[in-house]
C-alpha cells in the first residue's frame, strides 16, 4: 500500500529540524498510553518501529517516519503527562502550535481516544488547538476490543456529541484494536487516500 521503506526518519525539536515538506503528511495524537505505539507500529507492520519514539528523551519530540516514498507519518508527543515539568510542557506546546500552523504538508491529523473512555478534557485542548489551526482532524478509537459490544455505541456517540463543536473535525471515526487487527487496514486506506 506504501510504496517503499516504512522506517523511522527522526526526531524534531524545533521547527528548522522538520523534514522539507515534499509529500503529503499525516499526524498522530493522543494522551500517554491511549495505544499510539501500538497502533502505530499495527499500521506500519513493524513491531517495535515505535518504540523510538517512546523511549525516555524521544517522548518531547515530533517524530518522523516515511511510510513508502510519497507519505510521512507523525508521531506527536503524547499529552497529558501531569508531572512533566511545566517549562517541558510549554515548550513543547510552543513547537506542536508551530508545526500544526506552519505545516503546508498536512493533510489530516488524528486524535487517538481510548474507546473505554471516550473523549477526555485534554482531548478537547488538542481539538480546540487544530480548529484554529484549522488542520482536519479525524478521531480514532483505540483498544476496541476492551468495549463490550453493548456500550461500544454509547462511547461513539459521546465522541460524536464532542466533535460537533469542532469545525476542524471530520465526522467519519475509525474503530480500531491494535491488539486484533480490528480497523487497521481501513485507517492505512484513508492515509493512502489523501492527496
Ligand atoms: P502510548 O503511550 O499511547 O504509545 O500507548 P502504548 O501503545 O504504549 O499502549 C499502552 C498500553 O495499552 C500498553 O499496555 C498496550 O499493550 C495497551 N494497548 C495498546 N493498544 C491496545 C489494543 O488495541 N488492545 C488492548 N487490549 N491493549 C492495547
Amino acid at each position: 500500500l506504501f510504496a517503499g521503506p516504512v522506517d523511522f526518519l527522526k526526531g524534531v525539536v524545533a521547527m528548522d529540524g522538520l523534514p522539507e515538506a515534499d509529500r503529503v503528511e499525516v499526524c498522530f495524537a493522543g494522551r500517554s498510553n491511549v495505544g499510539k505505539s501500538s497502533l502505530i507500529n499495527a499500521l506500519t507492520g513493524r513491531k517495535g518501529i515505535a518504540r523510538a519514539s517512546n523511549t525516555p528523551g524521544r517522548t518531547q519530540e515530533i517524530n518522523f517516519f516515511t511510510l513508502g516514498e510519497e507519505r510521512y507519518l507523525v508521531d506527536l508527543p503524547g499529552y497529558g503527562y501531569a508531572n512533566a515539568p511545566l517549562a517541558v510542557v510549554e515548550k513543547w506546546q510552543r513547537l506542536l502550535k508551530q508545526y500544526l500552523q506552519g505545516r503546508q504538508t498536512l493533510r489530516r491529523a488524528f486524535v487517538l481516544i481510548d474507546a473505554r473512555h471516550g473523549v477526555k478534557a485534554v482531548d478537547e485542548e488538542i481539538m480546540k488547538l487544530l480548529d484554529s489551526a484549522a488542520v482536519t482532524f479525524q478521531c480514532v478509537l483505540t483498544k476496541a476490543d476492551k468495549v463490550k459490544l453493548n456500550d461500544r455505541e454509547r462511547v461513539l456517540n459521546q465522541v460524536r456529541g464532542a466533535l460537533a463543536k469542532h469545525p476542524a473535525a471530520f465526522p467519519e471515526l475509525v474503530l480500531t484494536s491494535s491488539e486484533k487487527g480490528d480497523g487497521i487496514a481501513s485507517l492505512r486506506s484513508i492515509i493512502a487516500g489523501l492527496d
